[in-house]
């Protein structure tokens, strides 16, 4: 693989005018709240930026013409936390352990390989993804990178 000692918030910086352009075509704002005493890590940039691309991507797609995707991070106990915040319409309970399969999608244009890339990621960062999420509420993605 093609890791690096790199700054989570060095890819999250990069990746923000993207971001926000994609937000802002869709009547969406955009938050990002970075926790200054998170590490820099060994990852693959390229790796990090699909996956969180496609994280906040799916929760756009998850708002419609409004809302506020939130981008943070923070330290737990020394493992770095990186989560993807919407106010969508949330996913039952018992489509969420289907999300990682491959070409699992609800969407009428979708691919469903999103999330399993995501998966594939995180597991070459010795990370895992859990998902909070509360229908008519939102969804929140977190991806949690063991110390
Ligand atoms: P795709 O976006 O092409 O459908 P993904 O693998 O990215 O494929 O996502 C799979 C499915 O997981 C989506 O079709 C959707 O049903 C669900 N999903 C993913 N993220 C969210 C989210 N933030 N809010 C609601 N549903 C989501
Ligand atoms: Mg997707």
């Amino acid at each position: 693989s093609e890791k690096e000692e790199v700054h989570l918030h060095h890819i999250i910086k990069e990746l923000a005018p993207l971001l926000l352009a994609d937000a802002n075509m869709r009547g969406q704002s955009i938050e990002v709240r970075l926790d200054d005493n998170i590490p820099s890590r060994f990852v693959d940039p390229k790796e990090i930026k699909q996956l969180i691309l496609n994280l906040a991507r799916n929760g756009m797609e998850a708002m419609g013409n409004k809302g506020t995707l939130i981008i943070s991070t923070a330290l737990e106990e020394g493992d770095v936390r990186l989560s993807v915040s919407d106010s969508g319409q949330g996913i039952p309970l018992e489509t969420q352990n289907k999300l990682f399969e491959p070409f699992f999608t609800t969407k009428s244009e979708g691919t469903g390989l999103g999330l399993s890339l995501c998966q594939g990621i995180a597991e070459r960062h010795n990370a895992i993804i859990r998902i909070e999420s509360e229908e008519g509420v939102g969804t929140t993605f977190h991806v949690i990178f063991k110390k």
